[in-house]
């Protein structure tokens, strides 16, 4: 299957009177898969991390890429299919009901009726089959992140970037939110998490710390 890498990304944002490292030079892949976990304070440089290796900001040096059959894929080419997100803002399409924003990935091309059953399916799994026709200001924040990660698995996307996708969740709903993202793994996923959530640190295949835009080995809390 398809994985990322990261080779010693570096990103500065010099923004204001003092310019903040968010990455001093980070390596890291994920492979298909597999589920890494990232955990590290808050300012630590995760979301930023994210951001780079989907393509939303670029690094002032150091290299992203793609393997398998994503190889030498820019990461603002990649669909749906082969780079999903679940942003920590979620990034729910306000005027339409949750089952649309889920099939808005198989909408974009086309094929909304064919996805319709795993959409319904997966809706069902992570607790909002009941939410098909609400719009997401009509729902908790809980709901809208498990239609947001549901969006997410929709197309079997090669590499999935979830921001804390747990944090809205009581342990019940966290608990199928990760079963459904171990699943995408299993079925061959490279799922990559930002979280502090010890549920989900528990079902991840490998933990990284981030402290001061570094990676490393997790150290015992
Ligand atoms: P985390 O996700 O671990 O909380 P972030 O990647 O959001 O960490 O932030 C890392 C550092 O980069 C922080 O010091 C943060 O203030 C800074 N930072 C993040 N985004 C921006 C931005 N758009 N402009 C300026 N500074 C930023
Ligand atoms: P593919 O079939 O190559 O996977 P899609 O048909 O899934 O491509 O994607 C269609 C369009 O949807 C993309 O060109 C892009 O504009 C948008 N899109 C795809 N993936 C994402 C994403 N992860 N985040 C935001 N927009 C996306």
């Amino acid at each position: 299957g398809a994985g990322v890498v990261a080779d010693s990304l570096v990103k500065t944002y010099a923004r204001g009177a003092r310019p903040v490292t968010a990455l001093a030079g980070v390596d890291l892949a994920v492979a298909g898969g597999e589920v890494v976990a990232l955990v590290g304070p808050s300012g630590s440089g995760k979301s930023t991390l994210l951001a780079l290796l989907c393509g939303w900001e670029s690094p002032d040096s150091g290299v992203l890429s793609y393997t398998g059959p994503l190889a030498g894929r820019r990461p603002e080419t990649l669909g749906w299919s082969e780079l999903a997100l679940v942003p920590q803002a979620l990034g729910l399409v306000a005027d339409l009901p949750l089952a649309d924003n889920v099939l808005l990935p198989a909408r974009l091309r086309g094929d909304a009726a064919a996805a319709g059953p795993r959409a319904g399916d997966l809706m069902a799994g992570v607790g909002i089959g009941h939410l098909a026709g609400r719009y997401p200001h009509e729902t908790s924040l809980g709901e809208q992140q498990r239609a947001a990660v549901a969006r997410a698995l929709l197309l079997h996307p090669a590499v999935l970037l979830a921001d804390e996708p747990t944090a809205h969740q009581d342990r019940g709903h966290a608990d199928r939110l990760l079963d459904a993202l171990v699943a995408a793994a299993r079925a061959g996923t490279a799922v990559l998490l930002a979280t502090h959530d010890e549920q989900a640190l528990d079902r991840a295949d490998r933990v990284l710390a981030m402290r001061d835009g570094r990676l490393g080995p997790r150290t015992s809390p």
